[in-house]
C-alpha cells in the first residue's frame, strides 16, 4: 500500500475536481484520495512518497485509436490529400508491414508509455502487432480489423479474420481485451461487416469503425462520385457505394461502437453516433491529410462523448499523447482555451475509459484501478483554473507512472 502526495491531484471526474495539497493511497486499486494530512492519518501503514514541489497526480492517459503496424513510416506516404494518402497506403502497405519488426513496435509502445499512456486501442489489420500488444505493460483493447468489398472472396476474408480473433482471444487477460474493427463503409461489404458485427454482439466485444474521415468518403457515400470513384475502380470495374451513411450507422445500433474521425458527419449522424457509442478525435491525422477540423461545439450539442487518438505513424509524426493534445489545443480556435484544455484532459482520461469500456478507469476515486501518472510542472501555477492548460503546454514526458498500482516508470 502506497501513498503519493502532490501539490495538485486532477481527479478527472465530471466536475473536473482538483485537490490542492492532495494525496492518493492505493494498492492495485485506489483506497483513498483526498487532502494530504487526512489520507496519511487514515492509512498509517502505507509507505508515503512526497512528490517534488509543482507535481501533479492524474489518471493514466488513454489513446483510443492507434495503428501500430504502420510504425515504420516516416516519409513513405503521401500527405495533403486523403485519397492520394490512401492510395499510397495501399501501395506501401506490405513494405511497411514487413519492415515493422519487434524494435519498431517496442519503440512505438515505449513512446506512448513515456508520455503517460496507460491504455490504448490498437487497430490490428494483420495481427503482426499481437505479441507486442500482449507483452506491453499497458491495458490494450485489441481491435481485430476486417475489410473487403468483394463478396466473392468473403469466405477467405472471414477465415483470416476468425484466425486472428481466435489467436487474440487466447491472450485475454486483465490487461489485454480482444475487440473488433470494421474498417469503413467504403471498404467493407455489408455481408462482411454484418458477420463481424454479429460476432461482436454474440461475444460482447467492443466494436470500432472509421467513419466520415474525408470529403472523398462523404461524396462517395452521398453520390457515388468524387475521388473515391477512380480509386475504387482499381478494384471493381463498376464501383457503387455499398451503403448510405445512415444505413452504415444503423448496422451498429446494437453494439457499443467507437467511431473514429466523424469530421464530416452531419448533425443527424452525430446524434446517432452519440446514441450508439463514442467518437475518437485524431487532430494531427486529420490535419496532415487535409481533412476538416471536427466541430467540437456541434459534437457537444449532440451529446457525443469524444476521446483522443493519435492514429498511427502512417498519419502522424508522434505517438506522444501530449503532442496530440497540444495540436488539439492550437487547432480549435472556436473554443475558449481554458475550458478546451479541461475538455481535452477529460477526453484523454475519462472519455477514453468510457470509449474503451474500461469502467474501472473513469476517474481517480475509491475502488477504481490505480492507473496513475505524475507530472512535474516547470514552476508554480498561479491559478488552478489554468492547471489543465499549463499541463498541456509544458508536458512532454511523465515523471512516474503506475498501472494497477505497479510502477512502470
Ligand atoms: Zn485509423
Amino acid at each position: 500500500m502506497k501513498i503519493l502526495t502532490a501539490d495538485y491531484i486532477l481527479v478527472c471526474d465530471e466536475d473536473f475536481s482538483i485537490i490542492k495539497d492532495g494525496a492518493i493511497c492505493f494498492d492495485e486499486k485506489i483506497i483513498e484520495i483526498g487532502k494530504e494530512d487526512e489520507v496519511i492519518k487514515n492509512n498509517p501503514y502505507a509507505v508515503v512518497k512526497h512528490l517534488s514541489k509543482n507535481s501533479v497526480i492524474m489518471p493514466g492517459l488513454i489513446n483510443t485509436h492507434v495503428h501500430l503496424e504502420f510504425s515504420t513510416n516516416k516519409t513513405d506516404l503521401i500527405y495533403g490529400d486523403f485519397t492520394k494518402w490512401l492510395e499510397s497506403v495501399i501501395k506501401n502497405r506490405d513494405i511497411l508491414k514487413n519492415k515493422c519488426n519487434e524494435y519498431f513496435y517496442e519503440t512505438a509502445i515505449e513512446q506512448m508509455l513515456q508520455s503517460g499512456v496507460t491504455a490504448f486501442g490498437a487497430i490490428s489489420s494483420f495481427g503482426g502487432d499481437l505479441e507486442a500488444c500482449v507483452d506491453s505493460p499497458q491495458k490494450v483493447i485489441y481491435f481485430n480489423e476486417i475489410l473487403g468489398s468483394n463478396p466473392d472472396v468473403k469466405n477467405d476474408i472471414i477465415k483470416d479474420f476468425n484466425n486472428r480473433i481466435e489467436k487474440s482471444i487466447q491472450f485475454s487477460s486483465d490487461l489485454f481485451t480482444p475487440a473488433i474493427s470494421v474498417h469503413s463503409a467504403y471498404s467493407t461489404h455489408p455481408e462482411i461487416a454484418k458477420y463481424a458485427i454479429d460476432m461482436s454482439k454474440k461475444n460482447q466485444m467492443l466494436m470500432s469503425t472509421h467513419f466520415m474521415e474525408s470529403m472523398a468518403e462523404r461524396e462517395w457515400l452521398d453520390s457515388g462520385k468524387g475521388d473515391f470513384y477512380a480509386l475504387l475502380k482499381n478494384f471493381n470495374p463498376n464501383p457503387k457505394p455499398m451503403y448510405s451513411a445512415m444505413e452504415y450507422l444503423e448496422m451498429f445500433e446494437e453494439v457499443k461502437t467507437l467511431f473514429v474521425h466523424g469530421v464530416l458527419a452531419t448533425k443527424k449522424e452525430l446524434e446517432m453516433i452519440g446514441q450508439i457509442g463514442t467518437l475518437a478525435h485524431c487532430f494531427v491525422s486529420n490535419r496532415i491529410l487535409n481533412n476538416p477540423l471536427l466541430d467540437l461545439n456541434l459534437v457537444k450539442s449532440k451529446n457525443v462523448i469524444y476521446s483522443i487518438g493519435t492514429d498511427g505513424l502512417s498519419s502522424n509524426n508522434s505517438l506522444n499523447i501530449w503532442d496530440e493534445l497540444r495540436a488539439g489545443l492550437f487547432a480549435h480556435f472556436e473554443k475558449d482555451v481554458i475550458s478546451l484544455a479541461k475538455d481535452l484532459i477529460i477526453a484523454v482520461t475519462r472519455n477514453g475509459a468510457i470509449s474503451l469500456g474500461m469502467k474501472n478507469n473513469l476517474c481517480l476515486k475509491k475502488n477504481q484501478s490505480a492507473d496513475i501518472v505524475t507530472v512535474l510542472l516547470p514552476d508554480e501555477v498561479s491559478d488552478k483554473e489554468q492547471l489543465a492548460l499549463e499541463l498541456i503546454l509544458h508536458t512532454k514526458k511523465i515523471k512516474s507512472g503506475y498501472i494497477n498500482g505497479e510502477r512502470y516508470i
